[in-house]
This record gives C-alpha cells, structure tokens and sequence, in this order.
C-alpha cells in the first residue's frame, strides 16, 4: 500500500522544481521482467552469476559471461518500458529532465526520454578485446543468442561497451551526469542499492539548494540524508494518479 501522503510531498517537490536528475538502478527495470543484481530473486541469488560481470573473470574465460547473456539479451530485448519509464519520459513536457542510468537495457530511450547519461556503458557496440576493432552488437547476436563466444578476426573475444567491475566509466556520460546533478534542484534516486561505486557517489555531487528523493523497494545507504524517501514499487509509486 504506498502512502498517497509521500507522494503528494513528492509531486510538490516536482512542481517546485526546474531541472529535475532521475539517477536509476537496475530496480527500475524488474518490472518490465528484467532481474537485477541484489533483490531476493536478483541475478546475485544464483552463485553462478556472482564474477558475470568482472573484467578480470571474462578476460580469463568469456564463456559464463556468453552462456549468460544468450538468455539475458533475450529477456532485454522482448522487455517492455513499464510505467516508471514511461513517467519519467512524460515529465519531459513539463521539466528539464535528465537521466542518470546505471542500466544498459535500453528502457528509458524506447519510452522516449531525450537525454540519457549511461554510466555503466550500453550494449550498442562491441570492442575486440586485442587489437579495438569496433563492432555493432547486433551483428554480433547471432553468435550470442548460441550461448557461443564472439571472436574478431585477430583471435580477440568482442566485450560489450558495458562497464564491467575493474573497469572505468564511459568519461563523457559521467562528465555530463555530474553537471546535470550539480544543476539540478531535485534529485530523484530509482531502484537502485547505491551500493555500485562510482556511480552511488554521483548523488554527492548535488547542491545544497537541490532536494534528494529515494524511490526503492528496500533501504538504500543514503535514506537518512533524504528529504523524501518513499520505499514501494517504482511503476507504481511514478505513475501514481493521486
Ligand atoms: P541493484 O541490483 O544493486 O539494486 C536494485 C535495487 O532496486 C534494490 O535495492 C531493490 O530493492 C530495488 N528494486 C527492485 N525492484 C524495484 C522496483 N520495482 N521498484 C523500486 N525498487 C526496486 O542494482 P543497481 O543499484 O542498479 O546496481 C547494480 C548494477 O546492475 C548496475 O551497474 C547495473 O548496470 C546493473 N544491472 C542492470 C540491469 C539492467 O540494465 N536492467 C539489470 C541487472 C543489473
């Protein structure tokens, strides 16, 4: 049962704000059947999955990582934006809004948000691990859909531009994520566990003037220095009519 209290506060931070940052976790995206990491039933509830996305287990054996992503692309692709997206893509008409993304599932874009810094790097291409060569993932998906590994003509294995843990953040999403924030008059942290540095750091760089509010299913580190903290479902805490 979500407090309507909590989000009339929240809709009144809305209408008092100009330039608006949603910094959004793979929690925005479960209910569109994506898993995310750390939740009860999150891709991390299997052991399996725990190194999937560190750089020092792929460049020692890419083999997990593509026997996951055979399945994981598939559930990206046949996901829908849910109403947490399509609410932030709509206060477009009405605010500056910029979005922060930890995801690379591509959902804010499809539901129409304009402006969208991908911290942690997007599926879009790929890279040969040996010698750079730059590829479009697409062409690379029938190998991946097989469960099998991508290999450049050279021998090297393709990488996703992801972001993987060992790995530094794309500069420029980062650059701009930091000015948006640092302009911003209200923060809004969705479905994340702010527990991913760098980017839990990001909310430190608002300015006193700039309100924080945190949508998420369970306590994030950050709650207690909130103005507003609203635990729940994120489609239905944005999209909610009250
Ligand atoms: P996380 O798994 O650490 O945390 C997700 C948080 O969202 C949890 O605290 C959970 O309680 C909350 N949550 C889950 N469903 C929710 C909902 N419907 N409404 C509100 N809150 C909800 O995820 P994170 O903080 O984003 O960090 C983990 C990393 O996972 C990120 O780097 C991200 O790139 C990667 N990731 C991305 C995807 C994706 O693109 N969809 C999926 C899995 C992991």
């Amino acid at each position: 049962m979500i407090n309507q209290e909590l989000i009339q506060e929240f809709k009144g931070y809305i209408n008092q704000s100009r330039r608006i940052v949603f910094l959004t976790g793979a929690g925005i995206s479960t209910e569109s059947g994506i898993p995310d990491f750390r939740s009860a039933d999150g891709l991390y509830s299997n052991p399996k999955n725990i190194n999937i996305f560190d750089i020092s287990a792929f460049l020692a054996d890419p083999k997990p990582f593509y026997q996951f992503s055979a399945e994981f692309l598939e559930v990206m692709e046949n996901s829908l934006p849910n109403p947490a997206h399509l609410a932030i893509a709509r206060l477009q008409e009405t605010h500056l809004v910029t979005v922060v993304t930890q995801n690379i599932d591509d959902l804010h874009q499809r539901a129409g948000s304009r402006t969208v810094w991908c911290v942690h790097g997007n599926l879009e291409f790929s890279r040969c691990v040996k010698c750079g060569h730059r590829i479009a993932t697409q062409e690379i998906y029938p190998v991946i859909r097989k469960g099998e590994i991508p290999y450049h003509s050279c021998g090297g294995v393709y990488k996703p531009e992801v972001t993987f843990f060992g790995e530094s953040l794309p500069e420029e999403d980062w650059l701009y994520s930091q000015k948006a924030i640092e302009e911003a008059d209200l923060l809004c942290v969705v479905g994340s566990s702010l527990a991913v540095y760098p980017a839990a750091a990001l909310p430190g760089y608002r300015s006193r003037k700039c309100r924080l509010v945190i949508i998420n299913r369970e306590p994030t580190p950050l709650d207690t220095e909130a103005d507003l903290v609203i635990h729940g479902d994120a489609g239905k805490i944005l999209s909610n009519p009250a």
